[in-house]
């Protein structure tokens, strides 16, 4: 007799570029507001601590998935987004020490329903409800710091843009950073216990909207990669 009462589900993996193993996924953790002009357009300061929010592992979707409308919203919102894949354990890293952590970057799409996220916020309520649903983490394949060209390997530059059906709504630059990505690290270090198999979507630049159903999605860093996604019929 199994150990368990059905079978236990796989682990949710992301392909690796170069490499016939994938990476296994563990959490997911999201920084909000990150980018100055995308806080200001949301109707804050770019100057405060960053913030985080998770979303499950298995709400991550791959490059080339046809994705269904969400359940219970009327404003999908598109936040394309660097996201740093951690292969090693760590807490109370210095942002000195932080990039060491880090096996690889992709590019990802933190997917908003945007209406309940609003909702929540103004009601001093969870974002779940409004970030954390099924689907709503589509991420291009994971790219090995290593295989970056020298000077990219940094992460802090690089033009980070996203387009719906061809025409542009986001353009920023990594540059662009309120927190990079070693004092990233090191904050989420300082929460909880980081551990291999993390991923850490980084924050979004201005020029968030609505996606609606037969949309097509594309998005890229410049010296990583690019990913793509079609929103579907809205899900029954
Ligand atoms: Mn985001």
């Amino acid at each position: 007799m199994s150990a368990y009462l059905f079978d236990p589900h796989p682990p949710v993996a992301v392909p690796i570029r170069g490499s016939q193993q994938q990476f296994p996924v563990r959490r997911i953790f999201c920084v909000g507001r990150n980018y100055g002009a995308h806080a200001r357009e949301m109707g804050f300061s770019d100057r405060e601590p960053p913030f985080f929010f998770t979303k499950p592992a298995d709400a991550l979707v791959l490059d080339g998935a046809e994705i269904p409308y969400p359940m219970l919203t009327e404003n999908l919102h598109h936040e394309i987004e660097l996201v740093l894949a951690i292969d090693s354990e760590a807490k109370n890293l210095p942002a000195e020490a932080a990039m060491d952590v880090i096996f690889g970057v992709a590019v990802g799409i933190d997917l908003t329903r945007r209406d309940l996220q609003m909702a929540a916020r103004d009601k001093g309520r969870p974002w779940d409800w409004g970030k954390s649903f099924d689907q709503s983490a589509p991420i291009g394949e994971i790219v090995p710091l290593q295989q970056l060209a020298e000077d990219a390997r940094q992460l802090d530059k690089g033009r980070i843009w996203l387009d719906v059906n061809g025409t542009r709504r986001q353009e920023a630059d990594l540059a662009e950073l309120i927190w990079n990505v070693p004092e990233i690290i090191s904050a989420v270090s300082k929460a909880m216990h980081i551990m291999p198999g993390d991923l850490i979507y980084t924050g979004t630049p201005a020029g968030v909207g609505a996606i609606e159903p037969g949309d097509r999605v594309t998005g890229g860093i410049d010296g990583i990669g690019d990913l793509a996604v079609s929103i579907g019929a809205r899900a029954e």
